[in-house]
């Protein structure tokens, strides 16, 4: 399998480090509000790329953390904690809003059929692990303590810029707007590896430390979690590109100092869903949650079509209209899996191979999504029997997540539950129930039309049952030429 890696920039055939086992680790989460849609295409293409390399045979071992602590408003070490901001939003603990907010992304991830990480840490469970690394890179000369704070030290490393173009003197203009430099550092790029000094003193969540009570940065977190739980070395690291710098560079940068080799072998950024106006993004406060589109009639699996009709590195642009076409072209595609005929013939072994190869293909090529929607619509028009093509649609649905079999049978059933009901009401408009009195009641109405229904089906003890009923009821029925008249007796 080709893949594209961020870190040597170029497509790469990738092997596993180990025989047995594939490390996968994604960065998780900043639980301080709901996942947007952005966030979910990562998760979404991130999810194509475990699924796959289980679907090919490897033993995957899959670690997600949760940022429930240390991400501040601005990646420059500054602002307030993204946290703290949320609690104080909504009135509530720090705790509780990572609590809710967690649920609330895995549920969201249920919905889109993104499979749950083997392991999902919280930030706020591994400090032990953080102080670790911290304490190695205090030791080693990596880190430096200034002005309450501990920083990584980025003049010690003879290459530091792994994930951009940028030179250093772009990067050293890079004071936004609001953020003021940090006077402690040493070096423009240095980032905080454990406060103990903020600006924002109110922060909720504190620990002790060698250097005084405080709490982590937020990149330390990932390289802690990722080797409390994978150990030394790492596959493939995965996030949206967004976090390619300085996150992941950080995350390089503090666990190479730290291991003393190279720590992760594949990096794979997703690139961002944007809105017609700009990147989505969660802290602009002007984002769309997967709960609203469902509140829009969307269905969860549609947006994820949508997500999977564009390759991950590209950047994909948001509108309801490209939504809306990705959702209908998702109900035909059901609909043409309904109108195939399960049972109907046989499994031909070597059709559904060549299907399956032509997937293979596709997502052997830098996980080249679109292509691989492509082929189900080939398995559709194959010159095959029904089943080889359900066969091969119900296999590789194990990468693409459409839930196709599922919804292709829940399809027949409403498809066939419809054209009973009209079946029905055209027999109700054929059969006449007069009430003799000249007064209609719609219960009885219905009740005698029940009757009616079945004795069309020859099922004569219903329509018994219902005549008995109604006698016992004090209605009398009298079958007469196309319908029946009824009175109260
Ligand atoms: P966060 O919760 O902000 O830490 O982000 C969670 C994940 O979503 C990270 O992997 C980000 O890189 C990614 N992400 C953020 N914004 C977008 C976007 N507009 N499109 C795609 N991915 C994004
Ligand atoms: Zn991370």
């Amino acid at each position: 399998m080709l893949l594209y890696n961020s870190a040597t920039r170029t497509r790469q055939e990738f092997v596993p480090l180990h025989k047995d086992i594939v490390k996968m680790y994604t960065c998780g989460p900043t639980v301080y509000h709901y996942a947007h849609i952005g966030n979910l295409r990562t998760y979404i293409m991130e999810d194509v790329l475990d699924k796959y390399l289980r679907f090919t045979g490897y033993n995957v071992k899959r670690v997600m953390n949760i940022t429930d602590v240390g991400h501040l408003t601005s990646d420059a070490d500054e602002g307030e904690d993204k946290m703290l901001k949320g609690a104080k939003r909504e009135h509530k603990t720090v705790m509780e809003i990572a609590q809710f907010y967690t649920d609330a992304f895995f549920e969201d991830c249920r919905k889109l059929n993104i499979r749950r990480p083997d392991v999902v840490e919280p930030a706020t469970a591994c400090i032990d692990e953080y102080i670790k690394i911290i304490t190695r890179l205090m030791d080693t000369g990596y880190a430096y303590f200034a002005g309450g704070n501990v920083y990584f030290d980025t003049s010690k490393l003879a290459r530091y810029y792994v994930f951009n173009d940028f030179n250093a003197e772009d990067l050293a203009e890079g004071v936004r707007e609001g953020v003021e430099a940090d006077a402690n550092k040493r070096n423009k790029n240095d980032f905080v590896l454990w406060f103990t000094k903020s600006k924002f003193e109110d922060q909720a969540l504190k620990w002790d430390s060698p250097w005084g009570v405080g709490y982590p940065g937020w990149h330390i977190e990932c390289s802690g979690i990722s080797m409390k739980h994978l150990g030394e070395d790492l596959d493939i690291h995965c996030g949206g590109i967004d976090n390619a710098f300085p996150h992941h560079t950080n995350e390089i940068a503090q666990s190479e100092s730290y291991l003393g080799h190279k720590w992760c072998n594949f990096w794979m950024h997703v690139h961002h869903l944007n809105t017609t106006s700009g990147k989505m993004s969660k802290s602009s406060g002007e984002f769309l949650t997967l709960s609203l589109l469902e509140e829009k009639g969307y269905d969860p699996l549609a947006y994820r079509f949508f997500c999977l009709q564009s390759h991950y590195r590209k950047a994909l642009v948001f509108s309801w209209e490209n939504l809306d076409n990705a959702q209908g072209a998702y109900l035909k595609l059901i609909a043409k899996i309904a109108a195939l005929k399960p049972g109907s013939s046989v499994v031909v072994q070597e059709d559904f191979f060549k299907l399956r190869d032509k997937f293979t293909a596709a997502l052997d090529n830098d996980l080249n999504t679109s292509l691989a929607v492509t082929v189900l619509y080939d398995i559709l028009k194959a010159k095959t029997t029904d089943d080889t093509k359900l066969a091969a649609l119900d296999h590789i649905d194990n990468v693409l997540g459409l839930n196709l079999i599922d919804k292709a049978i829940e399809k027949r059933a409403a498809d066939a539950a419809e054209k009973a009901a009209a079946e029905q009401a055209k027999a109700n408009a054929q059969f006449a129930v007069i009430p003799e009195d000249g007064v209609e009641d719609p219960t009885i109405t219905a009740r005698i039309h029940e009757r009616q229904r079945a004795k069309r089906e020859r099922n004569f003890e219903v329509a018994d049952r219902i005549r008995d009923e109604l006698k016992a009821e004090g209605i009398e029925i009298t079958d007469i030429p196309g319908g029946a008249k009824w009175k109260r007796v």
